[in-house]
């Protein structure tokens, strides 16, 4: 199955961080990552105080359940100390699973597509930039996402890997 996930880390070097969890996820058997996305930063969402955020989104072949993926997932940031105060406040690592195959998941531990993907550009920039083409379920096109079309500047939608792009 290719599933795609979503990295974000505002905390104690967030590079390194995000680093930390893609070899962690690799390490995996059943994990193949196949794509990785530039890192971006962006602000904390809705001005919570903290320090901006690098993230980035990485695609994925896994042998997985859903479920299976994120308790690996929940390990990774486990076994980077996660720590996280306040919702949507500043945490160390945050993997989130954006998409799994076409799946629609909705039950009380995974909402696949991920609810709050589409209005987030630190999530579709990344996303864009790997698989421009992409189809959400139920949510369309990544391209035609109104969000990217108003913060997709020129020149951010081929960066090259390493770089990091400041999002509005
Ligand atoms: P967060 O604080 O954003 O990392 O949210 C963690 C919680 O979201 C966990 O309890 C998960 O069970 C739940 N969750 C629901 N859908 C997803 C998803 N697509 N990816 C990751 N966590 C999810």
């Amino acid at each position: 199955m290719l599933a795609y996930i979503g990295l974000g880390s505002n905390l104690d070097n967030p590079k390194a961080k995000l680093v930390m969890a893609l070899n962690s996820l690799s390490e995996f058997n059943d994990i193949e990552v196949m794509t990785l996305s530039s890192f971006y930063e962006s602000k904390p969402l809705l001005d919570i105080p903290g320090p901006n955020y690098i993230n980035a989104v990485c695609k994925i072949e896994t042998k997985l359940s859903a479920l299976d993926l994120l308790e690996i997932c929940q390990q990774i940031e486990d076994n980077q100390h996660r720590v996280r105060d306040v919702k949507w406040g500043s945490r160390t690592i945050d993997l989130d699973i954006l998409l799994y195959g076409e799946q629609i998941i909705s039950n009380d531990r995974l909402n696949i597509p991920h609810p709050e993907m589409t209005n987030r550009a630190f999530v579709l920039v990344p996303l864009f930039e790997i698989e421009a083409d992409l189809k959400v379920p139920l949510l369309g096109s990544v391209k035609g996402c109104p969000r990217l079309s108003i913060i997709q500047p020129s020149g951010i939608s081929s960066p090259r890997c390493a770089a990091v792009f400041t999002l509005p």
